[in-house]
Parts: structure tokens; C-alpha cells; sequence
């Protein structure tokens, strides 16, 4: 990428602003997240300082904020409190491993399974009850428990069990309280699934694509893991449609981790997500935690050939979207949203600062707590770095512990010595247990991040598609940034 050649920038013409080259226009950004897509000639007068009062390009910089002394303060003062309103409250997500153990063998595993037998793995009732009454005493007003594993279906008396009694205790205390399940399904029965729906538990599941992905991928003793999970992807969304819930908001979601095996499928994948009837598809990329780790060659593969998968399986789905068909990607609806909706749609691991301790907090089926799953999959793998303390360590302790202050810090991008140069800095996160796994700090390195080169490509891509000006591709990407009702999961919350 080559950037047009500036005469001598002027200091006083435009406020702060950051840029780079994309899609053959020139990209500029500010701190309160607008942004402009210039031509070389734009960019060269803007950068010196030479657009005449009235005309339409100094209107539209005007308008945007990166004129200095046209600056509108009220306008972004609101940008930025619509951008960084989840700093006001605590954790929001808890995410609960009410034990280890798991039916399924995942070549990937970034949970750390544990075998059947292992029973000991399993979480009692006294630490679920504390893990409860923790989980109550966040000063969010909105609660999402999550329940995981292993996989949470093993030990479903425990899942009950905390369930009732978060009910009974919320009674009390009255927060807006939601559970959600991520499961693989294969234990799922009627029983289970008339509990789960009754109870008003979002369920979300794994698929890694095509049948013959996800069963070489994702392995049951018997059966086939793709077979069970798409069977009971249909019969839940068959339960909604019964109680009378929308389709098109209320269906199961599934997660797709992206294996050097995924690559060449983009199509394929995108195929099975639709057939089954999910409207997202997160094309997320393996992560170096748990089995992932020491499987590594078989599943990794150089980013920049995951970009090209990205940009493949996004454009098919563009197409898609053009002839009716409902299908987003979660990246870049994240995305979207901080860029053309103006808003933060406090997904935890693409925010400034990160969601570490103080937006989420991880269970162990022992009591210990970690200030994020990744950091809980860490200590699973011997390295204790995200701990943070158990049931009984007071919340005050645990949001003011050194880790969740010092992981603010570190994901603080105007602190970050990449990030606080970069374009993409207003809608862009970083992920300091991903630094400390791959690169021993949790500040990292950007330039050699795997993770930043995902962020920074997936964000060139979306800006190419809207600097390319097709109004109906456009109109489908600010269609992306919508989020879904789930009012129906939300439990009462009487006081
Ligand atoms: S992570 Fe990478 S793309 Fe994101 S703001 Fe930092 S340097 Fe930019
Ligand atoms: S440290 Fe990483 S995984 Fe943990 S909340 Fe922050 S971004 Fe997410």
C-alpha cells in the first residue's frame, strides 16, 4: 500500500487524527470513532491544510470532527459515552465450568476436557452455591450466567441445582438475570431439553462445518457428533417454534472454530450454517490454548491465509444476503457496529479496555476464579498467571487485584505501544492472555501478533467493501450491526 505524498502538513488545520491506506482511498479516523475514506487528493489537502471554508470537503471533515476549531464538543462527548458506557458497571458475564469432564474428544480442545471418570472435576453444591452468591454480588445490574465445561450437559443435576437456587436467591437481590448453555448436545434428551426450554436457557452449540469436518475434528466413541448435534439443533429450534417464538430471532447459534482443515471449506461451511438454519456464523480462528497448543501444526496455518478464508466465506455470504438469505459473521458485525453504528456492543474480547475481571469473571468447578475463561484455560495448562482467588475472596479484593488491574491496563489501547498509533484503534481490542500465552507479556507485540493481524485484516476488508460505495452491499453490512431480541431469556427480576 503507497501513500499519496503530502507537501508541508499543516499543524493547525486538523484535530487528532490517525490513517491509512485501504482499498486504493486513504482512511482516517478519530479518537470518538469517526471515520472518512478520502481520495489522494482529499487526503492531500486535508493533510495540508488547504480545503476552503464552505466547501464540501471541509463540510465533511467538518462534520465529522477532524477540523480543528469547527469541532462539535456536545457531539463528542456523546460519541464517546455511547462508545465507553460498559466502563460504569462491573462483570456482566460469569461463566461457570460446572465441571471438566466431556463425552466429546476435540482435536482442538481449548478447555482441557477431562475423561469421563473424572468425577472429582465435577463442581459440588456448596461451591456451586458460593459461585452463586458471588455471581450476585456484581454491581452490573445485568447477569448472564454461563454454563460450560468439559461439557455441562455431564453433570446436569449441578446445572439444575444452580439454576434454582441463582432463582430463588435473585429474588432478592433482583438483577436482570440470564443463563445460557454452550454445549456440544450430544447428551441432550427430552427431559433435559423440556428443563432447558422451560427455563428460558439460551443454548448455543459448536459445528465446524460439513459432517466429515466436524467428525474428524470433534470425536464421539460411538456415534456421530455432527449427527447428534445438527438432530438437536433442529428439535430446540422446533421447541421455540412451538411456543411461539420467532425464528428469524429465536434459533440456536453455533460457534465454528477455524482448523487449518476449514481452509479450502469456506463455502461448505458457510452451507452448513445456513441449511441449519443459524443466522451468524463466527469464522472464529483456533486459539493457542489447551490441546490446540501441543495439536498446533495439524490445526495452525499463517494468517494471512486465514484472511484469504475470511474474505472468501464474507463474500459468499454477501451474496447470499443479496438473495434473501440471513446469514452475518459475528467479527464483523462486532466490527460493524463501533464503525457505522456508533456504538460498543460489549463483546469482551474486542473492547478497550477488555473485559478481564472487570466485564467477566470465570468459575472453576473448584471454587477458583480467573478473570476470564482464557485465563481459567491458562491455568489448566499449568500456568496460574490469571488467578485471582476463590468463592470466598471478597468482590472488592477481586476487582481491585493486581492481574485485573494490570490486564486494564495492558488492554488500555491508548496505552498500548502499537495500538495507540493505529487507524484501527477506536473499534479494535486486545487480548493480553493471548500476548502472555504467545509472546511471555501481556503487553505484546502488535506486529507480531496473530491476533492483531486478524483484527487489522478483518477491519481493511470492511472498510475496502464500504469505501467501494455499493449501496446494497452497504445497506447489508449496517443491516449486520442490529442486535438480535432476547427478551425472552431474560428471567423476571422482582424484588
Ligand atoms: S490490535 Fe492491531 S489492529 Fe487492533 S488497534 Fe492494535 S495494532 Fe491496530
Ligand atoms: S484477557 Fe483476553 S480473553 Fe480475557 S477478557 Fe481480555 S481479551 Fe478476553
Amino acid at each position: 500500500m503507497k501513500l499519496v505524498q503530502i507537501g508541508r502538513p499543516s499543524a493547525t488545520f486538523a484535530l487528532p487524527f490517525k490513517h491509512r491506506a485501504v482499498g486504493g482511498k486513504v482512511l482516517i479516523t478519530n479518537t470518538e470513532g469517526n471515520f472518512l475514506l478520502l481520495t489522494d487528493d482529499e487526503f492531500k489537502a486535508f493533510a495540508e491544510g488547504t480545503p476552503a471554508k464552505g466547501s464540501e470537503l471541509y463540510t465533511r471533515l467538518a462534520e465529522r470532527n477532524f477540523v480543528r476549531g469547527a469541532e462539535n464538543q456536545e457531539q463528542m462527548v456523546a460519541r464517546l459515552r455511547a462508545r465507553k458506557g460498559f466502563l460504569s458497571y462491573g462483570p456482566n458475564l460469569h461463566i461457570v465450568v460446572v465441571t471438566l469432564r466431556c463425552n466429546e474428544t476435540c482435536v482442538y480442545c481449548h478447555a482441557s476436557r477431562a475423561n469421563m471418570d473424572a468425577v472429582h472435576t465435577d463442581m459440588t453444591k456448596e461451591t456451586a452455591e458460593r459461585t452463586v452468591d458471588k455471581i450476585l454480588e456484581t454491581t452490573n445490574p445485568n447477569v448472564t450466567l454461563e454454563f460450560q465445561g468439559g461439557e455441562p450437559l455431564v453433570a446436569f443435576p449441578i446445572v439444575q441445582h444452580i439454576l434454582e437456587y441463582a432463582l430463588e436467591k435473585n429474588k432478592k437481590v433482583g438483577k436482570q438475570l440470564e443463563f445460557t448453555m454452550v454445549s456440544n448436545l450430544s447428551l441432550m434428551d427430552e427431559d433435559k431439553l423440556r428443563y432447558l426450554v422451560e427455563n428460558k436457557v439460551q443454548i448455543c452449540t459448536s459445528i465446524d462445518g460439513p459432517a466429515h469436518l466436524h467428525d474428524k475434528q470433534r470425536k464421539l466413541p460411538k456415534l456421530s457428533a455432527h449427527q447428534a448435534a445438527t438432530h438437536w439443533i433442529r428439535r430446540i429450534n422446533e421447541e421455540y417454534a412451538r411456543i411461539g417464538l420467532d425464528p428469524n430471532l429465536y434459533h440456536v447459534e453455533a460457534l465454528l472454530t477455524t482448523t487449518r482443515e476449514t481452509l479450502p471449506l469456506w463455502k461448505d461451511v458457510v452451507d452448513t450454517y445456513v441449511g441449519l438454519g443459524c443466522k451468524a456464523l463466527f469464522l472464529r480462528p483456533v486459539d493457542p490454548f489447551g490441546f490446540a497448543d501441543r495439536s498446533g501444526p495439524k490445526v495452525e496455518y499463517p494468517r494471512r491465509e486465514y484472511l484469504e478464508f475470511y474474505r472468501s466465506a464474507v463474500d459468499y455470504m454477501l451474496e447470499l444476503n443479496k438473495q434473501g438469505v440471513q446469514i452475518l459473521e459475528r467479527f464483523a458485525a462486532i466490527f460493524l457496529t463501533k464503525i457505522l453504528g456508533g456504538e460498543d456492543p460489549n463483546f469482551l474480547d474486542i473492547r478497550n479496555p477488555c473485559g478481564a475481571g472487570i466485564g467477566q469473571v470465570a468459575y472453576n468447578y473448584d471454587g477458583s476464579l480467573f478473570t476470564c475463561d482464557e485465563g481459567r484455560m491458562l491455568h489448566e495448562m499449568g500456568d496460574s498467571t490469571f488467578l485471582i482467588g476463590d468463592v470466598d475472596t471478597s468482590y472488592r479484593d477481586l476487582m481491585g487485584h493486581e492481574t485485573v488491574r494490570a490486564l486494564a491496563l495492558a488492554s488500555n489501547l491508548e496505552a498500548q505501544p502499537d495500538c495507540v498509533n493505529c487507524t484501527y484503534q477506536p473499534y479494535c481490542g486486545v487480548c493480553p492472555v493471548h500476548n502472555h500465552k504467545t509472546q511471555g507479556t501481556l503487553f505484546g507485540r502488535m506486529r507480531e501478533s496473530t491476533l492483531c493481524a486478524v483484527h487489522k485484516g478483518i477491519q481493511d476488508y470492511l472498510f475496502e467493501k464500504i469505501g467501494a460505495g455499493d449501496p446494497e452491499i452497504v445497506s447489508i453490512l449496517q443491516k449486520w450491526t442490529t442486535v438480535r431480541d432476547r427478551t425472552h431469556f431474560l428471567q423476571s427480576c422482582a424484588l
